[in-house]
């Protein structure tokens, strides 16, 4: 973690005095500043009796100081535990019961449903968006803490919860050999260095915007140019001193929306990262013919990091995740059989690596299930990797429809749905049918006004039959959650009775 404050070739008090946030309105942050911070709260942390090992849950608004406290856990040698901002009263008791933090730090204006978790074994503290609270006057007070707890790459830096897309969050144990590893991968094959400005919009309470956007910066010696939520408009205006920007799919949606998305305005930029969830080759598309860049799109989950990228130098396939990022591997097998399949063919994506997780906290049968005896971690992906050696991902095992004993991919469908005209998306899914075991079922999202589901459904003739949607439901948009990642399950459980 010192790393993240003397980089080579820099002398340290040069890097002391450079920006490592910058907030549209608000006073810079240097990375002498925010040392100071988390040293301050280092001294806090210890004070409050968090010890090596101890779980810090964290429930708080995006700032500079939540960044702080992330580095302060791991310098005092504890586990840090960010947690979803949109989490209520049942969720919240699930994550404190099942990780049994030491400390709990939540936004002051939620302390007063919290309050009554406060006991021997947890303290409370607040930490606002503005970085006031109990836990900065805690940190005014303390004795600063310089010294780190030693820890190796198997030590445990971060409890993350999935993001719940096909069930219950599950808590991903991960160690500093994972976090190290991955953040070094990204910056050399990204080529992120000390000299590169990024537009952080991303929350902080998931992989993408921990892990990757804001590890690297910090490991990089960057300057991240710090947003708590994302506008179109304020990143287009920002461009022009910015040179990356890391987002989800929606963020690119949003930026082809605005007209004054174009070469000129994106000329300062250097690289356009997406993940979390998939990108429409259409947005692809239309993002290299407006601005002349190309989208890279990678794939990682919060168990592994990130897995494939697209090549910085190669081609950046539109619908392609890349390849394995150094040090990994990537195999696919077939989903019933768990052997490796002939090349091109679609299986279960498996990977190995410096990047996967040490396992699910408190599930270790769940653990055992989703690993092979030789080391590989089961994604519940799945993918195929054709001949060019570019990973591509069909959706999720989960999501597979299985129709009258038929396997239909759903993004098969979905393609060849969104690649009709007046179409902007769809999402594919199974639902339960008398005859058919499973129906599959399109929902469609017309790029403005209507669209006729009979002749979507007609001019979907050219699939094989099995593949066809037996119903087309149009609607204005697709649920998503704050990641940008389709909620298939509430859109399965909308429509469950459509057959019966
Ligand atoms: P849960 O595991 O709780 O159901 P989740 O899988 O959505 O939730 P995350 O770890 O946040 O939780 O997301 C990882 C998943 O996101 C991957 O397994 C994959 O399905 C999807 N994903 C990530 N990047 C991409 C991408 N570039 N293209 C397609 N899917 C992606
Ligand atoms: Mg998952």
């Amino acid at each position: 973690r010192h790393e993240a404050f003397v980089r080579d070739g820099e002398t340290a008090e040069v890097m002391q005095g450079k920006t490592l946030f910058e907030r549209p309105g608000q006073p810079d942050i240097s990375f002498a500043r925010m040392r100071g911070m988390v040293e301050a709260l280092a001294g806090a942390l210890t004070a409050a009796g968090v010890a090596p090992g101890d779980r810090v849950a964290v429930q708080v608004e995006k700032s500079p100081e939540a960044i702080a406290l992330y580095l302060a856990t791991l310098q005092v040698g504890g586990i840090f535990l960010p947690l979803n901002t949109a989490y209520t009263g049942a969720e919240i008791d699930y994550f404190i019961g099942d990780a049994a933090p030491r400390l709990f730090v939540c936004d002051p204006a939620q302390l007063a449903s919290h309050a009554h978790r406060a006991g021997d074994t947890l303290t409370v503290l607040t930490l606002g968006a503005d970085g006031q609270g109990t836990l900065a006057e805690r940190a005014a007070a303390a004795t600063p803490r310089e010294d780190a707890h030693p820890c190796g790459p198997d030590d445990r830096a971060a409890i993350l919860y999935t993001s719940g897309t096909t069930g219950r969050s599950k808590g991903a144990v991960l160690t500093h050999g994972n976090l190290a590893s991955n953040t070094e991968a990204l910056l050399e094959h990204w080529r992120f260095d000390a000299n590169d400005r990024l537009i952080h919009a991303l929350p902080i309470f998931h992989t993408h915007g921990l892990f990757v956007a804001a590890n690297m910066a910090l490991v990089a010696g960057a300057t991240m140019i710090f947003l708590t939520r994302f506008d179109a408009e304020q990143a287009i205006d920002l461009m022009d001193r910015a040179t990356v920007l890391m987002g989800v799919p929606t963020f690119y949606t949003r930026l082809l929306k605005s007209p004054r998305l174009d070469r000129e305005t994106t000329a300062n930029m250097r690289l356009f990262v997406s993940g979390s969830a998939p990108l429409l080759a259409e947005d692809h598309r239309a993002f290299t013919e407006r601005t002349g860049h190309r989208i890279l799109e990678r794939y990682g989950m919060t168990e592994t990091c990130m897995i494939t990228s697209n090549p910085y130098d190669g081609d950046r396939i539109a619908g392609a995740v890349g390849m394995a990022l150094p040090g990994i591997t990537v195999r696919i097998t077939d989903r019933e059989t768990g052997a490796p399949v002939a090349p091109g063919e679609i299986g279960l994506i498996e990977v190995k690596g410096p990047n996967v997780f040490e396992g699910y906290w408190n599930m270790p049968e769940k653990t055992a299930a989703e690993f092979r005896p030789d080391g590989f971690f089961i994604t519940g992906d799945l993918g195929t990797i054709q001949e060019d050696g570019y990973l591509r991902i069909v959706g999720r095992d989960k999501d597979l429809v299985i129709s009258g004993g038929y396997n239909v991919y759903p993004k098969e469908v979905e393609e060849a749905i969104d690649a009709l005209p007046g179409v902007l998306e769809s999402a594919v899914i199974g639902l339960p049918h008398p005859d058919l075991g499973e129906a599959v079922t399109a929902i469609v999202v017309p790029k403005s006004g209507t669209l006729d589901a009979d002749e979507i459904r007609a001019a979907l003739s050219d699939l094989a039959r099995f593949k066809q949607p037996r119903q087309v439901i149009v609607v204005d948009a697709l649920p998503r959650n704050v990641m940008g990642k389709v909620q298939k399950a509430e859109l399965r459980k909308a429509h469950a009775g459509l057959y019966s």
